[in-house]
């Protein structure tokens, strides 16, 4: 599949590169406010360096190898009021006003306060007085705020601006030399000073934001420990689900564990809040100020599938939908000078997938599951048409490239609904639908030499089509695996989460004649016809029959009966599935009692009259 002219990923307009490191959107979003008065001086006295010093030696983060130290604590740390105290100390021989006037340089005129800092923490800041006069008489440091981070240009001690528009040089001629160590100590410590600022562009046609970075380039964020709601996750079937006949998959329930499906693997990341900005997104745990994210990074250093993953993600993101997992932001780190270049992804970090929420959630009492049913049907009919917006956008970004023939149905779908793949975010009430970046599918199949259909038979959602010699795969196959999904919804709002997660998958254990031993998937292939395994037919009538069935639930079931006809195209659509769930989820809205809200007799009233 190579790209064709038009571009996508990152050479896509819409994607604003940042090479900065965010700095100019984190002094557009947080600016030194200019006094009308005078500047008051805050710890005046010879201590205030150490004052300053100590104070940004408690707040560095210890990062790897390395360290940082957050934006918002260098601005708390340096106020007006001690950088006035600094100057004081630094012009002994300067009247007042002169501490003024210089303080305004500094923040405002010159915008170095950052560099001051700088020479601060490093403990060099007895040679600014003499560093501040430059041959052309104006005052000034040479070197500005915007100039950092540093780098080191010989070994003996100098020190230039990063900038190549700039080409700054500290110190000039006539200054007094920095040793070795001094530069080396500056040079680290003017990357712990900048680590990097995300930001959500709000205005303009932009609506993505790449970062690209280098090796000594700090990241403002610490892997999070396991939490200790972990715990609330019972263990699982253990090593008999990998023994080497591994039919009857075991879900995760943690988004980490599967999210990463051969493609890249998922980190629960703290980014201090000083450095970013998400608008309202991002999940708050409340035992922390910092704020909890998915990082994910991708295995290859393969630009192309990073460019897909981020054309799939970007094009929803205009869709706007509430039920597509949002990403953030995205960077790509060069690894040491010439390396290979490591891309990520960051997106908001969810409570679980459907299985945790299914498990966690489990109504305490009839009302509690009766209360479930109005939000269950807003979110299907939301997954549905999140599934609808990532077909719309498989057939946007798929125009830009030369699919190989035959295989344009094959990549215009998500390809792996699953209970795994529905995330839960608390904070909203939210089921969003995850992991449908292109580069998944490219991955999987560009790489492989295998039969696309062969990849997937593993899969416990995966639909006949994927079984049967004729079979053409296409978008009604996610129709029938979210078929499945669906009808485990159902199955664990009238019987509960055991039912769900191990008498269901039990129930319809039967052996595959395809491979010779049992499989838990949904359908049975007989010579070269395809059919829904008996048994969970069986289970399907067992629901409906079931006392806590209302009608919301036998309706439910009458379209979930749909979804998963075994031949493509008797199966529903997802327009025409999306338009249906819309219809029960209304009416789950308007009358309680369709969904057995008010007397539990009623419903069973409806079903006597309601005609066969
Ligand atoms: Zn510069």
């Amino acid at each position: 599949m190579a790209p064709r002219a038009k571009a996508i990923g990152l050479a896509d307009p819409c994607v604003d590169k940042c090479s900065d490191r965010g700095n100019q959107y984190y002094d557009e979003d947080h600016p030194i406010e200019r006094s009308n008065t005078n500047i008051v001086p805050q710890d005046s006295g010879p201590d205030i360096f150490d004052i300053i010093r100590e104070e940004l030696e408690a707040k560095e983060v210890e990062k790897g190898k390395g360290f940082f130290i957050p934006r918002g604590s260098l601005q708390e740390t340096f106020t007006p009021g001690r950088l006035l105290a600094a100057v004081q100390q630094l012009w002994k021989d300067v009247p007042e006003e002169g501490h003024q006037r210089l303080c305004i340089r500094i923040l405002h005129e010159v915008r170095c306060w950052k560099v001051f800092l700088l020479f601060i923490y490093t403990q060099l800041h007895e040679s600014l007085p003499e560093l501040w006069k430059n041959e052309s008489g104006k005052d000034s440091l040479r070197l500005s705020d915007r100039c950092l981070p540093l780098i080191s240009i010989t070994p003996d001690g100098k020190i230039a601006c990063q900038n190549k528009t700039h080409s700054h040089r500290l110190p000039g001629r006539k200054t007094r030399k920095l040793s070795g160590k001094d530069c080396k100590h500056m040079v680290l410590a003017s990357y712990a000073f900048n680590a990097v600022y995300f930001k959500l562009p709000t205005k303009g046609k932009k609506n993505h934001v790449h970062y690209s970075l280098g090796p000594k380039d700090v990241l403002p964020y610490t892997i999070d420990s396991p939490s200790p709601d972990r715990s609330l996750v019972k263990g699982r079937a253990g090593s008999a689900g990998q023994a080497s006949n591994n039919v009857k998959l075991r879900p995760d329930t943690d988004q980490d564990d599967n999210l990463h499906g051969g493609f890249g693997e998922v980190k629960r990341i703290i980014i201090d809040r000083s450095h970013f900005d998400f608008g309202h997104l991002g999940s708050d745990d409340g035992k922390n100020k910092e704020l909890t994210f998915a990082l994910k990074r991708l295995h290859a250093s393969d630009k192309e599938a990073f460019d897909k993953e981020l054309a799939s993600l970007i094009t929803v993101k205009a869709q706007k939908s509430t039920h597509l997992i949002k990403l953030l932001a995205t960077f790509s780190v060069i690894e040491e000078d010439g390396g290979s270049e490591v891309f990520y992804l960051l997106f908001p970090w969810a409570e679980g997938n459907l299985w945790k929420y299914w498990e966690v959630h489990q109504p305490k009492n009839e009302q509690d599951r009766l209360s479930i049913a109005p939000w269950m049907a807003q979110q299907c009919h939301q997954l549905a048409l999140a599934l609808l917006c990532v077909h719309n956008e498989r057939e946007h970004t798929l125009q830009f490239y030369e699919v190989p023939a035959g295989k344009g149905e094959l990549y215009g779908r998500h390809g792996d609904i699953k209970a795994e793949n529905v995330l839960y975010f608390e904070a909203d009430g939210t089921l969003v639908l995850s992991d449908f970046g292109l580069g998944r599918l490219h991955t999987k199949y560009s790489r492989s030499n295998a039969d696309p259909k062969a990849l997937e038979k593993s899969a416990t959602y995966r639909a006949p089509e994927f079984d049967l010699a004729k079979g053409r795969i296409s978008r009604k196959s996610d129709v029938f695996s979210l078929g499945c999904m669906f009808l485990e919804f159902v199955t664990w709002h009238v019987l509960g989460y055991d039912a769900v997660y191990e008498v269901f998958p039990d129930y319809r254990m039967d052996e595959d004649t395809a491979y010779g031993f049992a499989t838990d998937i949904f359908f049975k292939i007989e010579g070269d016809t395809a059919i829904i395994k008996p048994k969970v037919c069986e289970w399907m009538v067992k629901l409906r029959k079931h006392e806590r069935a209302s009608e919301y639930t036998k309706q439910f079931l009458d379209i979930i009966e749909k979804m998963l006809s075994p031949y493509p195209n008797d199966r529903i659509n997802v327009a025409k599935l999306v338009r249906e769930l819309g219809v029960i989820r209304k009416a789950c809205e308007r009358d309680p009692s369709y969904y057995g809200g008010e007397s539990p007799s009623r419903s069973y009233v409806f079903h006597l009259i309601k005609p066969p």
